[in-house]
């Protein structure tokens, strides 16, 4: 690790009007210079041993002439449209400082007259006028908010994201309003400055305008609560906001991945039984307009940071908008998805094509059409791009670590009569959901694999693979994913079935090896629909990176130990720092001085999976050590939603100020989860329900592995003693 940095100022051009910027940093801070003017000083932010700043990964866009770009050893950069520009210093690869500064123009120093235009494109990069990106997803002049909104503070942008969309959201929604003002990115100081200024108050702060988000807005909204959402998208939908890839879809079927109210799906079709992305964007819209949600949500909004009050029991949160606004309860509903992870790939951002993370697509799209394709990652992201792209494509390369065990959808368009008959048996469904151990309306068989018939096992299977979706997953014999014998045979199964659709030997031992690289079951299958005939094509490739490790990216393709492939667009399916990167990515800091992310950096310590201590009165949902992962979304929104409400109803009836999750109890909710998982055959995957996919993580599980009608248990056994494992104060 890198100890005596030098201060040292080095000149860096942006497009735009000619302004150079000077970066300076030593081991305690990193100050960021425009033409001359502090624009950005980190101050505390590094200590001795973080002052390590390797190179992190630019993500070019098509819209940004790369030939532009300069970049230092240490740091990346890339410009806005000439007017602002994103800066990402990771420190010691653990912590990250990330700032987006704009710096002075003529125009950026008269303030701009406002309009109450909408913004029109979602996340687009492409430049609008000072106005529209001011106001950006929000009505202005009669916003309550607009004070706030109009704060100095609105100078400050700081977020713990390196990546091209979370700058595209920021520079959007703030700009620099005052010239000459030192800019600092500490969140405790932007607290006290607020001290006197108008700062919003709400009984509950609620993050992210997901299925969880939405359903926290619109219970604790009936229950009379003064509640808003932070999101930083520009629309609501969560994971199918950011996550807008070709052929991008659900894979729970459609009866099953929507809110369980009658008020809702009464009115409600999906054309498909799996549907795509934009379908489930038509179907937010819908719920938006039944609940009329979006006039209590802040898009483009990301909440950076936050600290416990304790003289007023408070949480004083800071975003991305420069606001602080105060809480009496902060719910995190940033989902498992929220940062996306990009391997350190050498040259990455050397590639001159276009490259895009998955998790981060932008909202215009790209077109595929005779384009040479990369595809880095099997995942279920990488498993749905490259069956939908690979019949457009000139050539289509994947590069493959680990096949993908995908199990056939079975998708089919819903005619009326269908849908019609589908909805009758809604009601049983939804209420059957608490009792399976996915959150889905079946459930695993209660039998073992190893106490029937091969005969029987086999048309078991049979029937399971059939019927599709998930059931050869989670709705098989129950002790397929802690019996390795058992395992062993459903894993016979899926490849026997698999192999005979690809026609190269050598193609099918890369995707359905004769012997399994891992347990069946134990990393997230994909459900595909022509995946493996995808490889038939003489137009697709694999490259299998056991075999032929990736040595680093090119200005024209990736190159591999067996030689270079160019292409014209590269596809990052590389996944997420799932369950724990939304929630540590905010620099929340408990009342003991910690950051959560300090706090689980030696593993996560979730009480019930939902709250920690020394973080009064914060609650998150879909979170580590809660079913998430392994449970149907809008199920957990819901239930575990259910949890956060009566929790924070238990709060105001009983005329108390704080809950708090107690040390024993978050420990003992640890040891549960590592004696459920011991029991199972998931640590014997490299998975990111493990966290293996992130150097440097903490090995653990972090799904609650012991079913929904098990975890509903343990929540409904603290909530009937009182809340045990809290204290209520
Ligand atoms: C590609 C993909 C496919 C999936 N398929 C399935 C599936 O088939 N079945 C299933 O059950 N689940 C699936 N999931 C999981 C999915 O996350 C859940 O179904 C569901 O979306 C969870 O809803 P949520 O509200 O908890 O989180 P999300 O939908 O992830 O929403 C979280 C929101 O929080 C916002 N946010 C995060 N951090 C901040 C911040 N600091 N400030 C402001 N806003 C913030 C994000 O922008 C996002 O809009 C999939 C996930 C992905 C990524």
């Amino acid at each position: 690790m890198e100890q005596n940095v030098q201060v040292q100022a080095k000149p860096i051009k942006i497009p735009g009007p000619d302004h150079p910027i000077s970066i300076a940093r030593d081991t305690e801070r990193v100050v960021v210079s425009v033409a001359g003017r502090v624009i950005a000083d980190t101050r505390e932010a590094l200590t001795l041993c973080e002052a390590h700043y390797p190179a992190v990964h630019y993500i070019p866009r098509k819209d940004v002439d790369m030939t532009l770009l300069a970049r230092t050893d240490r740091t990346t950069y890339c410009p806005y449209k000439g007017d602002a520009a994103y800066f990402s210093i990771p420190a010691g690869g653990e912590r990250s400082i990330d700032a987006v500064w704009t710096y002075e123009t003529p125009t950026r120093r008269s303030r701009a007259s406002r309009t109450t235009s909408r913004s029109t494109q979602i996340g687009s990069i492409r430049s609008k006028s000072n106005s529209e990106r001011f106001f950006h997803g929000k009505t202005a002049f009669n916003d309550p908010r607009l004070s706030i909104r109009d704060s100095p503070l609105r100078t400050v942008e700081s977020d713990m994201f390196g990546t091209m969309a979370h700058f595209s959201s920021f520079s959007e929604s703030s700009f620099v309003e005052q010239p000459g003002r030192k800019i600092q990115m500490n969140a405790t100081q932007l607290a006290e400055t607020a001290n006197g200024k108008a700062v919003e108050e709400l009984d509950v702060l609620v993050v992210g305008a997901g299925f969880a988000g939405l359903y926290q807005l619109d219970r604790l909204r009936r229950l009379g609560y003064n509640v808003e959402v932070f999101e930083a998208g520009s629309d609501i939908g969560g994971v199918w906001y950011w996550n807008c890839y070709p052929g991008a879809r659900v894979d729970t079927y459609g009866p099953l991945y929507q809110f369980s109210s009658a008020e809702l799906w009464r009115d409600w079709n999906y054309s498909e039984l799996y549907p795509s992305w934009e379908e489930l964007r038509a179907y937010f819209r819908h719920v938006d307009k039944k609940l009329d949600l979006s006039r209590d949500i802040r898009f483009n909004t990301r909440v950076t940071g936050a600290q416990f009050d304790t003289d007023r029991d408070q949480w004083i949160v800071q975003a991305s908008d420069g606001s602080v606004t105060r809480a009496r309860f902060f719910v995190l509903c940033t989902g498992l998805a929220a940062k996306p992870y990009i391997p350190r790939i050498e040259g990455l951002t050397d590639f001159r094509g276009i490259c895009h993370h998955t998790g981060q697509w932008p909202q215009e799209g790209v077109d595929f059409k005779g384009k040479r394709v990369g595809v880095i990652g099997t995942g279920a992201s990488g498993v749905q791009v490259i069956q939908e792209v690979y019949r457009d494509v000139a050539e289509l390369t994947v590069f493959q670590r680990t096949p993908n065990l995908a199990l056939p959808m079975r998708q089919r368009k819903l005619d009326d009569e269908t849908k019609r008959r589908m909805k009758e048996t809604f009601p049983e469904r939804f209420r059957k959901r608490a009792e399976t151990f996915a959150g889905f309306d079946y459930d695993v068989i209660p039998k073992n694999a190893m106490d029937v018939s091969d005969q029987e096992r086999q048309a078991t299977y049979e029937d399971l693979w059939n019927r599709g979706g998930f059931l050869s997953w989670i709705g098989t014999y129950q002790d397929v994913m802690s019996n390795e014998e058992a395992n062993d045979t459903a894993y016979a199964f899926w490849r026997d079935k698999v192999r005979p659709r690809i026609k190269d030997p050598a193609v099918a031992e890369k995707l359905a090896p004769m012997k399994p690289l891992h347990p069946f079951g134990v990393k997230r299958p994909s459900l595909e629909q022509h995946y493996y005939e995808a490889y038939n094509r003489p137009n697709v490739h694999i490259v299998d990176l056991l075999q032929s490790p990736i040595e680093r990216v090119t200005p024209t393709g990736v190159k591999t130990t067996d030689g270079e492939v160019e292409l014209d667009i590269l596809v990052l399916a590389t996944g997420f720092d799932f369950l724990t990167g939304g929630l540590t990515s905010i620099d929340i800091r408990g009342t003991n001085g910690e950051t959560l992310r300090e706090k689980w950096s030696s593993g996560s310590r979730a009480h019930l999976g939902m709250a920690s201590a020394h973080f009064p009165n914060l609650l998150y949902i879909y979170g580590p050590q809660s079913p998430s992962a392994f449970c149907n979304g809008p199920t957990c929104a819901e239930l575990q939603g259910d949890f956060v409400v009566a929790c924070i109803e238990h709060v105001r009836r009983n005329n108390l100020r704080r809950i708090e999750a107690t040390q024993e109890a978050e420990e003992a909710w640890r040891d549960h989860v590592a004696e459920l998982v011991g029991a199972t055959l998931f640590p014997r995957a490299q998975s990111w329900y493990m966290g293996a996919n992130i150097p440097g993580k903490k090995r653990e599980m972090l799904v609650y592995p012991g079913g929904l009608p098990m975890y509903l248990q343990k929540c409904k056994e603290s909530a009937d003693a009182g809340y045990a494992g809290f204290v209520l104060s």
